[in-house]
């Protein structure tokens, strides 16, 4: 069983790219859990066609501690199983104390299942806190994947989080399996993202393109995959599948220092304007 974390800025795009990667290793016949580990709770809304998944803290909330697995676990698209951890009422509690809670809770119940071959977990990255960080600290998650795009903060905040895992990489032997760009149209973004990959001893393991088609199937609550397979970004999904069932290359990475990013952002983006 591989245990994929999946971290980045709020906003660029990882419930996106974690559902409809998932949908095509679904595809391939892969048996995986998808745990969102963000407040929002929408990591698993195009799986599930919309359906409202009540989160791990909701539940416990409101059915006390004595709480069934088919409660918070709900098989989605591919018979996917999706969680969503949640969080606190809004600005009481430390939102990632959802993430540690649905953990044990899923341990506890009994949802790692020894044919799983696959556990996802969607994370907010901007905040690389202890309850975020859990799935790294504790080596839940051992491969890290970074989703970032040419704009100077997804680049900050991909840094940031490549510090994380440089400091939990001896503790728990959690490794950076690469950086994924989720294109924001960027001037020369692929080469930037090549070079910010390169620049932390990583790769960029898959570039997706932006594209409409993501807004028309989320409007139908679907993954790109579900809602039309034959679309070109369907096909850029299960390549990014691909990918990652097939990566090889995990490292303990090398963040750099400010100036260093700054320089590297200088090179492919404002150098000739
Ligand atoms: P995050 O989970 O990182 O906060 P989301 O996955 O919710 O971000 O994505 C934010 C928005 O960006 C979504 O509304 C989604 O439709 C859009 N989006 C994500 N990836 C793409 C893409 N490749 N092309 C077009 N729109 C995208
Ligand atoms: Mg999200």
């Amino acid at each position: 069983m591989r245990q994929i974390a999946i971290y980045g800025k709020g906003g660029i795009g990882k419930s996106t790219t974690t559902q409809n990667l998932t949908a095509g290793l679904a595809q391939m016949g892969k048996q995986i859990m998808v745990v969102g580990c963000d407040p929002k709770a929408d990591s698993t809304r195009l799986l599930l066609g919309g359906l409202a998944q009540k989160s791990v803290l909701d539940t416990l909330r409101e059915e006390g501690d004595e709480v069934d697995l088919d409660l918070i676990l709900k098989p989605g698209f591919g018979n996917i199983r999706c969680v969503e951890s949640g969080g606190p009422e809004p600005g009481v509690g430390c939102a990632g104390r959802g993430i540690i809670t649905s953990i044990n809770m899923l341990e506890g119940l009994g949802a790692y299942t020894d044919d799983l071959d696959y556990v996802f977990y969607d994370v907010l990255g901007d905040v690389v806190c202890g309850g975020f960080a859990m799935p790294m600290r504790e080596g839940k998650a051992q491969e890290i994947y970074i989703v970032a795009s040419g704009e100077m903060m997804a680049l900050y905040a991909a840094n940031n989080i490549a510090k994380g895992v440089l400091k939990y990489a001896n503790s728990s032997g959690i490794r950076l399996g690469g950086i994924i760009c989720n294109s924001r149209n960027v001037d020369k973004e692929i080469d930037l993202l090549k070079a910010f990959a390169e620049e932390l001893g990583s790769q960029l393991i898959y570039f997706v393109p932006r594209d409409n088609m993501v807004q028309r199937a989320e409007i139908h609550k679907q993954t790109v995959i579900e809602f039309d397979p034959d679309q070109p970004q369907a096909q850029q999904y299960r390549n990014l599948a691909k990918a990652i069932d097939e990566n090889k290359m995990f490292v303990i990475p090398k963040p750099m220092a400010q100036e260093r990013l700054e320089e590297i952002l200088m090179e492919f983006g404002l150098a000739d304007i």
